[in-house]
């Protein structure tokens, strides 16, 4: 395939694709199976492509998605106009011009916001973003625009790269431990087993891992998805039971893990760790780069990112919030939309060698323990120093912080073994630490359970808004 060609693909997917997509009738598709594979051919040379050449992919795409927003939308096409936004000769740095949208402020938009599907955009798929503020959005796509904006970046990770891509989607490969965001994609033709609504504590029972372990035994080899707490306690009951099972990958998602989790989960399935970032309504934002933890390289083909620094005082030090654009999808634009994530471009060159932007996710906007004094502590910070812990490590079935009030917090702890006095004091060593000297009320509750968070979401850690919000 020629160079032109490549850029072609990059620019508009679509074209390449067959036309009749739609869930449930994916699996086994050879058609849709040699496009994503071409697709993917594509995007693992793409990476490595100078910055500049991406960039004008970039701004192709920009064009072409904004023109036709702006041709399907009385709503859009005077947004740009009194934006001073021209579609056909936008760059880049045009985006500027155009206001941050926020969740509260689209949802003031109303259904004006949508895009008039044409006849190309049948059959329409509806969902609502979860968001961790608890306000819902509706986003409308295209099904087939849907599946050709996820599921290729889904997929984009050195370890399909060593795959048979027709042999790995002509099977249902995935075992899923409770409600990943990319089910909506990948559900209906490749997930062989969910476990829905597994908690924690259900890890214990015996029974329970057995059914997982037949599970993935079955669709051997298999990938293994679940948010990062359940697998790493699966992983730590796997090493007991002392099972070896057949599998390619593990996907974390949801939540931080730990270092030691990450060794933990590493040396219990042998296998490579799977991590991206996904984001509002835009699919996947990056990956996590192989040789680099911790850096993620942003799916530049698809997804323009800026960071910016945010007013008001949930941001710290050289955190920014995170605004993507989306150049995959027509019928709820995605334009410079704040993602509630903050983090930061890393300017240096990755090792890896990969040319695709890299940045640094540090977490949810506004899940912080805040200090009396306004100063806030990242979540994986404390994440990081309860689970690092060799007593955590061990004696813990789950944990979960809460704060309640300005200078308190309280820790829950449902146990596998008892505590001593000894490990109590670890804890609040550990955790006021962080704290710098600040006096924060440490309250240690021994419990039977955890009630789980919005979407069966086992939540580490409840944020004084959020505990205000739902008053739990
Ligand atoms: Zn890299």
């Amino acid at each position: 395939m020629s160079e032109e060609e490549k850029i072609n693909w990059l620019i508009d997917p679509k074209r390449f694709f067959p036309s009749n997509l739609s869930r449930g009738a994916l699996c086994g598709n050879k058609n849709f199976i040699n496009a994503v594979d071409t697709y993917l051919k594509i995007l693992a040379e793409s990476q490595f492509w100078p910055l500049k050449r991406l960039e004008e992919i970039q701004v192709k795409r920009l064009r072409a998605l904004t023109a036709c927003i702006a041709d399907c939308s009385l709503f859009w096409s005077n947004y740009f106009r009194e934006h001073g936004f021209s579609p056909d000769k936008a760059v880049l740095k045009d985006l500027i011009r155009l206001p941050i949208l926020r969740r509260n402020n689209i949802l003031t938009l109303g259904a004006s916001i949508y895009v008039n599907p044409r006849d190309e955009d049948y059959p329409l798929f509806t969902r609502r973003g979860s968001g961790t503020t608890g306000i819902s959005l509706k986003l409308i796509y295209s099904e087939r625009e849907f599946l050709i904006g996820w599921i290729p970046f889904l997929l984009r990770h050195p370890v399909f790269e060593k795959q048979s891509l027709v042999e790995l989607l002509s099977r249902k490969p995935f075992v899923v431990l409770g409600k990943p965001g990319m089910r909506y994609a990948f559900e209906k033709d490749f997930f062989y087993r969910t476990f829905e609504a597994i908690q924690s504590t259900d890890l214990e029972l015996l029974e329970v891992r057995k059914n997982i372990y037949k599970s993935i035994y079955e669709t051997k080899p298999a990938i293994l998805i679940g948010f990062g707490s359940l697998i790493a306690k699966l992983a730590q009951l796997a090493l007991q039971d002392n099972v070896t099972l057949p599998l390619m990958a593990v996907r974390v998602t949801s939540e931080p893990i730990s270092s030691l989790e990450r060794a933990l989960i590493h040396k219990a399935f042998q296998a490579p760790i799977i991590n991206w970032l996904s984001g509002n309504g835009i699919g996947v934002l990056g990956f996590e780069c192989p040789t680099n933890e911790g850096n993620f390289h942003l799916n530049a083909e698809n997804v323009v990112l800026e960071t910016i620094i945010s007013d008001g005082n949930t941001v710290r030090g050289n955190d920014k919030e995170l605004i993507a654009t989306s150049l995959a999808f027509t019928l709820t634009p995605i334009i410079r939309f704040a993602q509630e994530d903050l983090g930061q471009f890393i300017s240096k060159i990755c090792p890896c060698g990969r040319t695709l932007p890299i940045f640094e996710f540090t977490g949810r906007r506004g899940y912080d323990v805040v200090l009396p004094s306004g100063n806030r502590i990242r979540m994986i910070l404390l994440h990081s120093a309860l689970m690092g812990l060799r007593s955590t490590h061990r004696k813990v079935k789950q944990i979960q912080v809460i704060q309640k009030t300005l200078d308190s917090i309280n820790i829950l702890i449902v146990r596998r073994a008892a505590f001593s006095d000894g490990d109590e004091l670890a804890i609040r060593l550990a955790v006021s630490k962080l704290f710098g000297g600040e006096k924060m009320l440490i309250d240690i509750e021994y419990v039977e359970d955890i009630i789980p968070g919005r979407s069966h979401k086992p939540s580490f850690f409840v944020p004084l808004s959020e505990f205000q919000e739902r008053k739990l």
